[in-house]
Protein backbone atom coordinates (compact mmCIF):
# COMPACT_ATOMS: atom_id res chain seq x y z
CA UNK A 1 0.00 0.00 0.00
CA UNK A 2 1.28 3.33 -0.77
CA UNK A 3 0.40 5.65 1.91
CA UNK A 4 -1.03 8.86 2.28
CA UNK A 5 1.72 10.27 4.64
CA UNK A 6 4.29 8.46 6.16
CA UNK A 7 7.88 10.44 8.13
CA UNK A 8 10.87 10.49 6.58
CA UNK A 9 13.97 9.49 8.87
CA UNK A 10 17.75 9.15 8.04
CA UNK A 11 20.33 7.71 9.69
CA UNK A 12 21.22 11.50 11.30
CA UNK A 13 17.73 11.24 12.70
CA UNK A 14 18.77 7.79 13.95
CA UNK A 15 22.17 8.79 15.46
CA UNK A 16 20.44 11.74 17.29
CA UNK A 17 17.77 9.38 18.78
CA UNK A 18 20.53 6.70 20.57
CA UNK A 19 23.01 10.16 21.63
CA UNK A 20 19.96 10.95 23.81
CA UNK A 21 19.15 7.12 25.03
CA UNK A 22 22.93 6.87 25.98
CA UNK A 23 22.96 10.49 27.80
CA UNK A 24 21.99 11.52 31.43
CA UNK A 25 18.82 12.61 30.11
CA UNK A 26 15.64 11.24 28.97
CA UNK A 27 12.47 13.20 30.14
CA UNK A 28 12.71 16.98 29.06
CA UNK A 29 15.76 18.22 28.65
CA UNK A 30 18.64 19.79 27.13
CA UNK A 31 17.60 18.23 23.47
CA UNK A 32 14.27 19.54 24.74
CA UNK A 33 15.39 23.32 24.54
CA UNK A 34 17.34 22.44 21.18
CA UNK A 35 14.05 21.47 19.48
CA UNK A 36 12.44 24.53 21.17
CA UNK A 37 14.72 26.71 19.40
CA UNK A 38 15.37 25.22 16.37
CA UNK A 39 11.43 25.96 16.15
CA UNK A 40 11.25 28.99 17.19
CA UNK A 41 14.40 30.59 14.99
CA UNK A 42 12.37 28.89 12.33
CA UNK A 43 9.43 30.49 12.85
CA UNK A 44 10.85 34.00 13.87
CA UNK A 45 9.33 33.43 17.04
CA UNK A 46 10.33 34.66 20.51
CA UNK A 47 9.06 31.67 22.53
CA UNK A 48 8.68 28.02 21.94
CA UNK A 49 6.90 25.14 24.52
CA UNK A 50 6.96 21.65 23.50
CA UNK A 51 4.69 19.05 24.60
CA UNK A 52 3.98 15.57 24.41
CA UNK A 53 1.36 16.48 21.11
CA UNK A 54 -0.42 18.81 19.77
CA UNK A 55 -3.61 18.24 21.07
CA UNK A 56 -2.09 18.86 24.82
CA UNK A 57 -0.45 22.07 23.04
CA UNK A 58 -4.09 22.88 21.79
CA UNK A 59 -5.41 22.58 25.97
CA UNK A 60 -2.93 24.31 26.97
CA UNK A 61 -3.05 27.28 24.74
CA UNK A 62 -6.46 27.74 25.84
CA UNK A 63 -5.56 27.21 29.41
CA UNK A 64 -2.98 29.91 28.83
CA UNK A 65 -6.06 32.11 27.34
CA UNK A 66 -8.03 30.93 30.52
CA UNK A 67 -10.90 29.81 28.75
CA UNK A 68 -13.76 28.51 31.02
CA UNK A 69 -17.41 27.51 31.87
CA UNK A 70 -19.37 30.13 29.74
CA UNK A 71 -17.31 31.28 27.14
CA UNK A 72 -17.29 29.82 23.66
CA UNK A 73 -14.43 28.70 20.85
CA UNK A 74 -15.33 28.45 17.22
CA UNK A 75 -13.44 26.55 15.07
CA UNK A 76 -13.84 25.42 11.80
CA UNK A 77 -15.73 22.07 11.07
CA UNK A 78 -13.28 20.39 8.53
CA UNK A 79 -10.36 20.06 11.09
CA UNK A 80 -9.42 17.24 13.05
CA UNK A 81 -11.63 16.52 16.72
CA UNK A 82 -8.52 18.23 18.76
CA UNK A 83 -9.32 22.22 17.13
CA UNK A 84 -12.68 21.48 18.93
CA UNK A 85 -11.77 19.16 22.17
CA UNK A 86 -9.97 21.82 23.25
CA UNK A 87 -12.43 23.89 24.71
CA UNK A 88 -14.35 21.23 25.97
CA UNK A 89 -11.61 20.32 28.34
CA UNK A 90 -11.53 23.78 29.69
CA UNK A 91 -15.28 23.04 30.37
CA UNK A 92 -16.35 25.65 27.43
CA UNK A 93 -18.66 25.79 24.55
CA UNK A 94 -17.80 24.93 21.05
CA UNK A 95 -19.11 26.50 17.58
CA UNK A 96 -18.16 26.51 13.87
CA UNK A 97 -17.61 28.43 10.73
CA UNK A 98 -18.32 27.07 7.32
CA UNK A 99 -15.24 26.36 5.33
CA UNK A 100 -14.43 28.89 2.07
CA UNK A 101 -15.23 26.07 -0.71
CA UNK A 102 -11.56 27.45 -2.35
CA UNK A 103 -9.49 26.62 0.18
CA UNK A 104 -11.36 24.52 2.64
CA UNK A 105 -10.37 26.65 5.91
CA UNK A 106 -12.72 28.61 7.94
CA UNK A 107 -14.18 31.47 5.67
CA UNK A 108 -13.28 34.88 6.94
CA UNK A 109 -16.35 35.88 5.68
CA UNK A 110 -18.71 33.81 7.43
CA UNK A 111 -16.49 34.43 10.34
CA UNK A 112 -17.67 38.40 10.31
CA UNK A 113 -21.51 37.36 9.22
CA UNK A 114 -21.58 35.31 12.35
CA UNK A 115 -19.56 37.24 14.88
CA UNK A 116 -22.26 40.17 13.71
CA UNK A 117 -25.05 38.29 14.08
CA UNK A 118 -23.42 36.68 18.12
CA UNK A 119 -22.66 40.75 18.66
CA UNK A 120 -26.64 40.92 18.75
CA UNK A 121 -27.06 37.94 20.51
CA UNK A 122 -24.53 39.04 23.08
CA UNK A 123 -22.75 36.00 22.36
CA UNK A 124 -19.17 36.68 20.89
CA UNK A 125 -16.50 33.74 21.44
CA UNK A 126 -13.81 34.37 23.56
CA UNK A 127 -11.15 32.29 21.20
CA UNK A 128 -11.19 31.44 17.65
CA UNK A 129 -8.72 28.54 16.41
CA UNK A 130 -8.32 28.83 12.45
CA UNK A 131 -6.89 25.58 11.37
CA UNK A 132 -4.44 25.82 8.21
CA UNK A 133 -5.97 22.64 6.25
CA UNK A 134 -3.59 20.74 4.50
CA UNK A 135 -0.56 23.46 5.12
CA UNK A 136 -3.20 26.16 3.46
CA UNK A 137 -2.46 29.43 5.31
CA UNK A 138 -6.01 31.41 6.56
CA UNK A 139 -6.48 34.61 5.38
CA UNK A 140 -4.92 35.87 8.63
CA UNK A 141 -4.87 39.22 8.60
CA UNK A 142 -8.78 39.41 7.75
CA UNK A 143 -8.99 37.25 11.12
CA UNK A 144 -6.88 39.77 12.68
CA UNK A 145 -9.32 42.57 12.00
CA UNK A 146 -11.51 40.68 13.31
CA UNK A 147 -10.27 39.31 16.81
CA UNK A 148 -9.57 43.85 17.10
CA UNK A 149 -13.07 44.50 16.17
CA UNK A 150 -14.94 42.14 18.53
CA UNK A 151 -11.77 41.23 20.84
CA UNK A 152 -11.50 37.39 20.60
CA UNK A 153 -7.98 35.76 20.85
CA UNK A 154 -7.12 33.81 18.47
CA UNK A 155 -4.94 30.27 18.36
CA UNK A 156 -3.70 29.33 14.97
CA UNK A 157 -3.89 25.40 14.96
CA UNK A 158 -1.20 24.96 12.34
CA UNK A 159 -1.09 21.04 12.89
CA UNK A 160 -0.66 20.77 8.99
CA UNK A 161 1.44 24.05 7.98
CA UNK A 162 5.46 23.89 9.86
CA UNK A 163 7.02 25.95 6.92
CA UNK A 164 4.00 27.39 5.62
CA UNK A 165 4.13 31.22 4.47
CA UNK A 166 1.49 33.98 4.80
CA UNK A 167 2.20 36.38 2.90
CA UNK A 168 6.18 35.91 3.04
CA UNK A 169 5.94 35.46 6.79
CA UNK A 170 6.54 32.09 8.09
CA UNK A 171 3.19 30.38 9.51
CA UNK A 172 4.18 30.60 13.61
CA UNK A 173 5.49 33.92 13.77
CA UNK A 174 2.82 35.08 15.98
CA UNK A 175 2.32 38.69 14.31
CA UNK A 176 -1.37 37.88 13.45
CA UNK A 177 -2.88 35.77 16.53
CA UNK A 178 -2.31 34.81 20.42
CA UNK A 179 -0.39 32.01 20.05
CA UNK A 180 0.10 28.77 16.96
CA UNK A 181 0.24 25.21 17.72
CA UNK A 182 2.02 22.65 15.87
CA UNK A 183 2.05 18.89 15.78
CA UNK A 184 4.79 16.50 15.16
CA UNK A 185 3.02 12.93 14.53
CA UNK A 186 4.62 10.88 12.20
CA UNK A 187 2.38 11.93 9.07
CA UNK A 188 3.26 15.73 9.40
CA UNK A 189 5.79 17.71 7.95
CA UNK A 190 8.43 17.44 10.40
CA UNK A 191 8.31 14.18 13.24
CA UNK A 192 9.46 13.82 16.92
CA UNK A 193 7.30 10.27 16.91
CA UNK A 194 4.72 12.23 18.70
CA UNK A 195 5.13 15.93 19.68
CA UNK A 196 3.60 19.05 19.66
CA UNK A 197 4.31 22.78 20.06
CA UNK A 198 3.17 26.26 21.06
CA UNK A 199 4.62 29.31 20.07
CA UNK A 200 3.66 32.34 21.10
CA UNK A 201 5.24 36.41 21.10
CA UNK A 202 3.78 37.03 24.32
CA UNK A 203 5.99 36.31 27.52
CA UNK A 204 3.83 36.09 29.79
CA UNK A 205 1.44 33.51 27.95
CA UNK A 206 4.73 31.79 27.12
CA UNK A 207 5.21 31.89 31.10
CA UNK A 208 2.23 30.33 31.88
CA UNK A 209 2.35 27.27 28.89
CA UNK A 210 5.22 26.47 30.44
CA UNK A 211 4.05 26.51 33.59
CA UNK A 212 1.06 24.21 33.23
CA UNK A 213 2.90 21.92 31.23
CA UNK A 214 5.08 20.67 34.39
CA UNK A 215 1.98 19.87 36.98
CA UNK A 216 1.31 24.00 37.66
CA UNK A 217 5.10 23.37 39.27
CA UNK A 218 7.93 25.83 39.82
CA UNK A 219 11.19 26.05 41.31
CA UNK A 220 11.89 29.75 40.20
CA UNK A 221 11.77 32.08 43.65
CA UNK A 222 9.77 35.20 41.57
CA UNK A 223 6.46 32.46 41.01
CA UNK A 224 6.15 31.70 44.29
CA UNK A 225 4.10 32.80 47.29
CA UNK A 226 6.22 33.66 50.48
CA UNK A 227 10.11 32.67 50.56
CA UNK A 228 12.01 29.46 49.38
CA UNK A 229 12.67 26.83 51.86
CA UNK A 230 15.89 25.78 50.57
CA UNK A 231 17.60 24.21 47.12
CA UNK A 232 15.06 21.28 47.29
CA UNK A 233 11.74 23.32 47.23
CA UNK A 234 9.41 23.87 44.85
CA UNK A 235 5.92 25.09 44.68
CA UNK A 236 3.04 23.75 43.00
CA UNK A 237 0.83 27.56 42.08
CA UNK A 238 -1.66 26.22 39.32
CA UNK A 239 -3.26 23.32 38.49
CA UNK A 240 -1.35 22.14 35.13
CA UNK A 241 -0.97 19.05 33.77
CA UNK A 242 2.33 16.33 32.53
CA UNK A 243 2.54 17.41 29.21
CA UNK A 244 6.27 17.23 28.73
CA UNK A 245 8.28 15.48 25.57
CA UNK A 246 10.77 13.41 26.55
CA UNK A 247 14.23 14.36 25.19
CA UNK A 248 14.66 10.88 22.38
CA UNK A 249 11.44 12.61 20.68
CA UNK A 250 12.75 15.99 20.68
CA UNK A 251 16.35 15.06 19.62
CA UNK A 252 14.19 13.15 16.56
CA UNK A 253 12.49 16.65 15.99
CA UNK A 254 15.38 18.68 16.06
CA UNK A 255 17.13 16.37 14.11
CA UNK A 256 14.24 16.72 11.62
CA UNK A 257 13.96 20.69 11.96
CA UNK A 258 17.36 20.89 10.02
CA UNK A 259 15.78 19.08 6.34
CA UNK A 260 12.70 20.69 6.45
CA UNK A 261 13.72 22.76 3.74
CA UNK A 262 13.97 19.60 2.16
CA UNK A 263 11.02 18.04 3.17
CA UNK A 264 8.92 21.43 2.00
CA UNK A 265 10.34 21.42 -1.66
CA UNK A 266 9.22 17.73 -2.62
CA UNK A 267 6.32 18.22 -1.78
CA UNK A 268 5.94 21.06 -3.44
CA UNK A 269 7.86 19.34 -6.74
CA UNK A 270 5.46 16.86 -6.21
CA UNK A 271 1.96 18.85 -5.86
CA UNK A 272 3.02 20.52 -9.14
CA UNK A 273 3.15 17.50 -10.76
CA UNK A 274 0.27 16.31 -9.47
CA UNK A 275 -1.45 19.09 -10.61
CA UNK A 276 -0.25 18.80 -14.30
CA UNK A 277 -0.88 15.04 -14.54
CA UNK A 278 -4.61 15.45 -13.18
CA UNK A 279 -5.47 18.84 -15.31
CA UNK A 280 -7.49 16.52 -17.65
CA UNK A 281 -9.37 14.48 -14.88
CA UNK A 282 -12.99 15.47 -13.56
CA UNK A 283 -11.36 16.66 -10.57
CA UNK A 284 -10.29 19.86 -8.44
CA UNK A 285 -6.96 20.07 -7.25
CA UNK A 286 -5.71 21.92 -4.47
CA UNK A 287 -6.24 26.53 -4.55
CA UNK A 288 -3.22 28.05 -4.96
CA UNK A 289 -2.67 31.46 -3.97
CA UNK A 290 0.37 34.02 -5.01
CA UNK A 291 0.39 35.73 -1.59
CA UNK A 292 0.60 32.09 0.37
CA UNK A 293 2.96 29.38 0.55
CA UNK A 294 1.15 25.85 1.42
CA UNK A 295 3.36 23.64 3.90
CA UNK A 296 1.46 20.67 1.29
CA UNK A 297 1.02 18.03 4.31
CA UNK A 298 -1.97 17.11 2.43
CA UNK A 299 -2.63 16.78 -1.34
CA UNK A 300 -7.04 17.08 -1.40
CA UNK A 301 -8.90 16.55 -4.70
CA UNK A 302 -12.60 17.29 -5.10
CA UNK A 303 -14.12 14.61 -7.45
CA UNK A 304 -16.95 16.29 -9.48
CA UNK A 305 -19.01 13.43 -8.37
CA UNK A 306 -22.34 13.75 -11.50
CA UNK A 307 -18.83 13.76 -14.35
CA UNK A 308 -17.77 10.91 -12.97
CA UNK A 309 -20.74 8.57 -12.06
CA UNK A 310 -19.92 7.47 -9.29
CA UNK A 311 -19.87 7.70 -5.48
CA UNK A 312 -16.45 9.01 -3.32
CA UNK A 313 -16.75 5.33 -1.68
CA UNK A 314 -16.59 3.52 -5.01
CA UNK A 315 -13.41 5.70 -6.46
CA UNK A 316 -11.82 5.35 -2.62
CA UNK A 317 -12.44 1.61 -2.66
CA UNK A 318 -11.32 1.07 -6.15
CA UNK A 319 -8.09 2.91 -5.26
CA UNK A 320 -7.25 1.14 -1.57
CA UNK A 321 -7.76 -2.26 -4.17
CA UNK A 322 -5.04 -1.36 -5.86
CA UNK A 323 -2.98 -0.97 -3.03
CA UNK A 324 -3.32 3.36 -3.09
CA UNK A 325 -3.57 4.36 0.50
CA UNK A 326 -6.39 7.34 -0.36
CA UNK A 327 -8.00 8.72 3.00
CA UNK A 328 -10.64 11.69 3.43
CA UNK A 329 -9.88 14.29 5.40
CA UNK A 330 -12.01 15.88 7.43
CA UNK A 331 -15.38 13.76 8.71
CA UNK A 332 -17.02 17.35 9.17
CA UNK A 333 -16.39 17.64 13.70
CA UNK A 334 -20.13 18.80 14.05
CA UNK A 335 -21.12 15.35 12.33
CA UNK A 336 -19.02 13.05 14.94
CA UNK A 337 -21.77 11.43 17.68
CA UNK A 338 -20.16 13.01 20.63
CA UNK A 339 -20.82 16.74 18.58
CA UNK A 340 -24.36 15.74 17.76
CA UNK A 341 -25.03 15.21 21.52
CA UNK A 342 -24.44 18.52 22.03
CA UNK A 343 -27.10 19.94 19.17
CA UNK A 344 -25.19 19.68 16.09
CA UNK A 345 -26.18 18.21 13.02
CA UNK A 346 -26.29 17.72 9.46
CA UNK A 347 -26.77 20.89 7.27
CA UNK A 348 -25.44 23.53 9.75
CA UNK A 349 -22.18 24.20 7.95
CA UNK A 350 -23.14 23.25 4.31
CA UNK A 351 -19.81 23.97 2.59
CA UNK A 352 -17.79 22.04 4.59
CA UNK A 353 -20.22 18.70 4.04
CA UNK A 354 -20.75 19.54 0.61
CA UNK A 355 -16.97 19.32 0.53
CA UNK A 356 -17.11 16.00 2.84
CA UNK A 357 -18.74 14.33 -0.04
CA UNK A 358 -16.63 14.73 -2.64
CA UNK A 359 -13.10 15.03 -0.67
CA UNK A 360 -9.59 12.42 -1.24
CA UNK A 361 -6.48 12.65 -0.10
CA UNK A 362 -4.41 11.65 -2.50
CA UNK A 363 -0.19 10.24 -0.73
CA UNK A 364 1.82 12.81 -0.86
CA UNK A 365 4.99 12.37 2.10
CA UNK A 366 8.68 13.39 1.15
CA UNK A 367 9.58 9.77 0.27
CA UNK A 368 6.88 9.53 -1.97
CA UNK A 369 8.90 8.43 -5.53
CA UNK A 370 7.62 9.73 -9.03
CA UNK A 371 6.96 5.97 -10.06
CA UNK A 372 4.73 5.67 -7.14
CA UNK A 373 3.19 8.89 -7.69
CA UNK A 374 2.40 7.76 -11.34
CA UNK A 375 1.22 4.99 -10.02
CA UNK A 376 -1.25 6.91 -7.94
CA UNK A 377 -2.82 8.89 -10.92
CA UNK A 378 -2.58 6.00 -13.27
CA UNK A 379 -5.20 4.49 -10.87
CA UNK A 380 -7.12 7.09 -9.96
CA UNK A 381 -7.12 8.21 -13.89
CA UNK A 382 -9.60 4.43 -13.85
CA UNK A 383 -11.15 5.10 -11.52
CA UNK A 384 -12.85 8.00 -12.33
CA UNK A 385 -13.35 7.21 -15.98
C1 LIG B 1 -2.82 16.06 13.90
C2 LIG B 1 -3.69 17.20 14.26
C3 LIG B 1 -3.88 17.64 15.58
C4 LIG B 1 -3.41 16.86 16.77
O1 LIG B 1 -2.10 16.50 16.72
P1 LIG B 1 -1.49 15.42 17.71
O2 LIG B 1 -0.05 15.79 17.76
O3 LIG B 1 -1.75 14.09 17.07
O4 LIG B 1 -2.17 15.56 19.03
C5 LIG B 1 -4.59 18.79 15.80
N1 LIG B 1 -5.13 19.48 14.79
C6 LIG B 1 -5.00 19.09 13.52
C7 LIG B 1 -5.61 19.91 12.44
C8 LIG B 1 -4.30 17.91 13.23
O5 LIG B 1 -4.22 17.49 11.95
Amino acid sequence: MIPYGRQNLNQADLDAVLDVLRSDWLTQGPANERFERAVATYCGAPHAVAVCNATAALHLACCALELGPGDALWTSPNTFVASANCALYCGAGVDFVDIDPRTYNLSAEALAEKLAQAERGGRLPKVVVPVHFGGQPCELEAIARLARRYGFRVIEDAAHAIGARYRGEPIGAGNHSDLSVFSFHPVKIVTSGEGGMVLTRHAALHERVALLRSHGITRAPAQMTGESEGGWYYQQVALGYNYRMTDMQAALGASQMTRIEEFLKRRHALAERYDRALAELPVQVPWRAPERYSAFHLYVIRLRLKEIGRSRAEVYEAMRRAGIGVNVHYIPVHLQPHFRKLGFKPGDYPEAEAYYAQALTLPLHAGLTEPEQDRVVAVLRDAVR
